[in-house]
């Protein structure tokens, strides 16, 4: 049962395997930890805790095991990225490591990633359509337009694979082999998926998407901000898109051949009724619906709208048409964690089933206050993101015992705490989860935040820390022109696609009346500190901003003297405690916002782009 094949064909066998792991969370936690720790007894790491016992317990392993962060871990990866045996800390050998978007150092976190762990994704992606056709008929009478893609990889010193995890996934076998499922069918064929230029992959999927219009009955990505970034790509393309069909012919910057040859297949001739079709709706003053009038039989939109993601509901909306929009998984680098099993409730009200048989889960409690939103600074409390660094003291000091997955109480909040087959344990994922009800013996979660993170427009995760790192080293810029920094905040804009970071400043001149000066601020100055400000931020914000182009240029907004004391006010105003009170890093509320949109003298934006490369191997050392 822990990780039976699960046939997606097969409706009635798997909700039957979901109810089993389900009814019996308990007992297969048990059993996975068994498991992890009698497969793993001999690693260096656990028997630094364990010693060499041959049979270790929930209660030993709870007592000696301490709960760990990626820096407590980083040195025994770092060893296996650089030749030494997986046994350090994993029995199964360590087939890959998986980039994950959480940063250490401005590099990204690694996870260890076994042969099996591929088997157990699969697992759980198997679940997703018996799941869904328990809400929805007919799925099997057409396609799902997919927008995946896969990012850059690097080799370790050891020659070990360096790479997301969903670009590991598209590449496994399990993906590309994976039997034949007439509920699952996507119109891009492998090879746009699996082409490594993202623009070519976008363009031959959305021209596939297109010429199978009337197959399509959904339509997906992961992330929200990913299928936003398709609708804006067929905004600026959609000409062309459609000469290529009203010829049959694929544009010539189409080089990957593998790709190119795919999309021949699909595109066997010219169709110019379909790319008149297609203009007409394109040519539309308004893009709202543009999801239902291009794709017309799509029934929902499958891609992640909650946490982070949340901020993209409305877009989406105005997009779809209104039409349901599904997150079916909770997943990460580290392990996957579970599925929606009510796919059809509002973004707000989605919950996750964590899979008991995915890893060994434990749950540090959190203060209850933490992201109880009515509690926090009214100033960022609307953001799912936000999260001041008080807080953070406080729920680290109110935080109790771990507990075990079936002893979680509903409305309660934990921080996740995985152990998993690959050399993980008791390793803090950093998400806070709140717990809403129990599917049988399993406990179900909203996903409140990411710990810490304030902005995020794609797969970056930007913390305070961060934040405050660039803002200061960008802020020596000012010296020269006698001005001080002395406030900001920022916010994500997500209003036009891709979205960008924007910051305040509140600026003061070393000399005399500020506002009076700010008119003649040298623009390569302020230009510049965007640029700094970019060019320190983390290795996936500059991979989104650079590479992927998920992410716009950072905007400076420059505001007259005395609009955080306003900003204060209004947070005031809004309940906050006059003696607590700190400026908010982030603000989400649009009443917020307009303060500090409403006093803006100086705008800019660098059009240089921040450097990124993968990670360099001289790096893990
Ligand atoms: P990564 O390690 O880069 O794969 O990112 C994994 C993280 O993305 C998780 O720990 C969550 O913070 C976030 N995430 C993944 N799935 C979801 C989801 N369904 N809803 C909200 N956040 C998610």
């Amino acid at each position: 049962m822990l990780l039976k094949s699960c046939d997606p064909n097969d409706r009635e066998g798997s909700m039957k395997l979901v109810e089993d792991l389900t009814m019996n969370a308990n007992q297969v936690q048990k059993q996975i930890l068994h498991e992890i720790l009698t497969q793993n007894a001999d690693t260096e790491y656990l028997r630094g805790f364990l010693g060499s016992g041959d049979s270790f317990h929930r209660e030993l392993f709870k007592k000696r095991v301490p709960i760990v962060n990626y820096d407590d871990i980083k040195p025994y990866i770092e060893r296996i990225a650089n030749g030494e045996p997986s046994q350090i800390i994993s029995a199964q050998p360590i087939s890959e490591l998986l980039t994950s978007s959480g940063t250490s150092g401005g590099q990204p976190k690694l996870m260890p990633s076994t042969a099996e762990d591929l088997d157990r994704k699969t697992f759980l992606y198997n679940l997703l359509v018996p799941v869904m056709n328990q809400y929805m008929d007919g799925l099997d009478q057409g396609k799902g337009m997919y927008l995946l893609f896969i990012k850059p990889e690097i080799k370790t010193p050891s020659g070990l694979m360096a790479r997301p995890v969903l670009t590991s996934y598209y590449k496994s076998s399990n993906f590309r082999n994976r039997p034949f499922n007439r509920f699952n069918v996507y119109t891009s064929p492998d090879e746009t998926i699996l082409c490594p230029d993202n623009q070519q992959s976008m363009y031959c999927q959305l021209l596939c998407g297109l010429i199978q219009r009337e197959e399509v009955l959904r339509v997906g990505a992961v992330f929200a901000s990913a299928l936003l970034r398709a609708i804006k790509f067929i905004e600026d393309n959609w000409q062309e898109l459609c000469s290529n069909i009203r010829t049959g012919h694929v544009s010539d910057w189409i080089t990957d051949s593998i790709c190119r040859n795919a999309v021949l297949n699909i595109l066997r001739q010219h169709n110019p009724e379909l790319a008149d079709l297609i203009e007409s709706e394109c040519k539309a003053k308004s893009w709202e619906g543009i999801i239902k009038r291009l794709w017309p039989r799509t029934k929902y939109v499958d891609v992640i709208v909650t946490g982070s993601m949340a901020q993209y509901v409305s877009t989406l909306d105005f997009y779809s048409g209104g039409l349901p929009l599904v997150s079916t998984m909770y997943a990460s680098s580290e392990c996957y964690f579970g599925i929606n099993l009510n796919p059809l409730s509002e973004p707000s009200n989605v919950s996750y089933t964590l899979l008991p048989n995915m890893a060994y889960f434990e749950f540090l409690p959190v203060n209850k206050k933490h992201g109880e939103e009515g509690e926090r600074d009214t100033c960022d409390v609307s953001s799912e993101m936000n999260c001041s660094k008080k807080e953070d003291k406080e729920v680290g000091e109110e935080k109790g015992e771990a507990v075990d997955l079936i002893q979680v109480e509903p409305g309660h909040y934990y921080e996740l705490i995985v152990t998993t087959f690959s050399g993980l344990y008791r390793y803090r994922v950093g998400d806070i989860l709140m717990v809403t009800g129990f599917h049988n013996n399993a406990p179900q979660f909203r996903f409140v935040h990411r710990q810490n993170v304030v902005l995020s427009i794609d797969t970056d995760k930007t913390n305070e820390d961060d934040l405050l790192m660039a803002v200061t080293e960008a802020k020596q810029l000012l010296d020269p022109l006698g001005f001080l920094l002395t406030e900001y905040t920022s916010y994500a804009d997500t209003s036009s696609i891709p979205g960008h970071y924007v910051l305040f400043w509140e600026l003061k001149s070393r000399r005399g009346n500020p506002d009076q000066k700010l008119p003649e601020m040298d623009r390569n100055v302020m230009e510049e500190c965007c640029y700094t400000v970019e060019q320190s931020l983390d290795y996936v914000y500059r991979r989104c901003r650079s590479k992927d182009k998920s992410i716009g240029a950072l905007e400076i907004r420059v505001v007259r003297q005395g609009t955080f004391d306003a900003l204060m006010d209004f947070c005031v105003s809004q309940g906050s405690s006059v003696n607590q009170y700190k400026t908010p890093r982030c603000v989400k509320s649009g009443e917020a916002i307009e303060i500090l949109d409403s006093r803006v003298v100086g705008r800019f934006m660098t059009k240089r782009i921040p450097f990124w490369e993968p990670y360099g191997i001289d790096t893990i050392s």
